[in-house]
């Protein structure tokens, strides 16, 4: 089979972190740690109440800005949430749809994540979808099912010309923040084929253009062996993407490994 190039994607989630002062601080040293470099696709999702800030100090660098969520209505009578049109108004391109907090915390379903992937990237925003079983799932043998699931229903009705605007976020719940647990190069590998090979299903031959990215405590020192894998096309980044330091040696072993890539085709 044709070896499909992607890019490699970097991307932070600040979650429900940070203060004003701490988020300048962050989106600046991420700017300037980046710098020209644009080898690598690099973005943060900071709280929606500083995207505003953080937009400010990414102006004129290449880093992007992305959102956490969106509820998928224009306008209306919604209180406290937020429009895929007022995200773009404050500079995001990116938005992270169906993460497992949202699944599991605020009960978020398949369906409403689906009507929140069409609205996002119908209004123009470029969707990375989160998907992964947790612990109980993958102990019960679940994982392939439940990924293939969650793709499915999330991605129901989409038209294949979406995908170049789709990233699709490998996260096993188990593996997440301080759980303790990290899923081997291997696993991660694994998880990624069930999920290309559902998109192949869904999409045919476009599913090889996706970008399928790994979250789960990535590191500065796992980064290399996750990357390294065949079908890990890049990070989804929480507690490290909160240190710019670490955010930034991850980016460097993305940008390694695309340099690899290259040599050897
Ligand atoms: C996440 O929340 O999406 C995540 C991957 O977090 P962490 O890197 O902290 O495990």
């Amino acid at each position: 089979m044709i070896q499909v190039k992607r890019q490699k994607f970097v991307i932070g989630n600040w979650k429900m972190h940070t203060n004003a002062a701490e988020a300048r601080k962050l989106a600046k040293a991420i700017a300037v740690g980046v710098g020209r470099e644009d080898r690598v696709c690099v973005a943060v999702c900071p709280p929606f109440p500083y995207l505003a800030l953080v937009t400010e100090n990414l102006k004129g660098s290449k880093v992007s800005l992305g959102a956490q969520n969106l509820y998928p209505e224009e306008e209306g009578a919604f209180t406290g949430e937020v429009s895929p049109t007022m995200l773009l108004d404050l500079g995001c391109r990116f938005v992270i749809l169906g993460h497992s907090e949202r699944r599991h915390i605020l009960g978020e379903s398949d369906a409403f994540i689906n009507r929140k992937v069409h609205v996002a990237l119908a209004a123009g925003l470029d969707v990375i979808l989160c998907v992964g079983e947790t612990l109980e799932q993958r102990e019960a043998n679940q994982t392939s099912a439940v990924l293939e699931s969650q793709i499915i229903l999330g991605l129901a009705a989409l038209s294949a010309s979406l995908l170049p605007r789709l990233s699709i976020a490998y996260e096993p719940v188990w593996a997440i923040g301080n759980s303790g647990h990290q899923a081997t190069p291997q696993q991660a590998e694994e998880e990624h084929i069930v999920i290309r090979e559902s998109l192949a299903r869904m999409f045919g031959k476009e599913a090889q253009s996706v970008v399928i990215q790994y979250g789960g405590s990535v590191k500065p020192e796992n980064a290399s062996a996750l990357l390294s894998q065949p079908n890990v096309d890049g990070a989804l980044i929480g507690g490290a993407s909160l240190h710019a330091d670490q955010f930034l040696a991850i980016i460097q072993v993305a940008i390694e490994q695309t340099q690899r890539e290259e040599k050897s085709t």
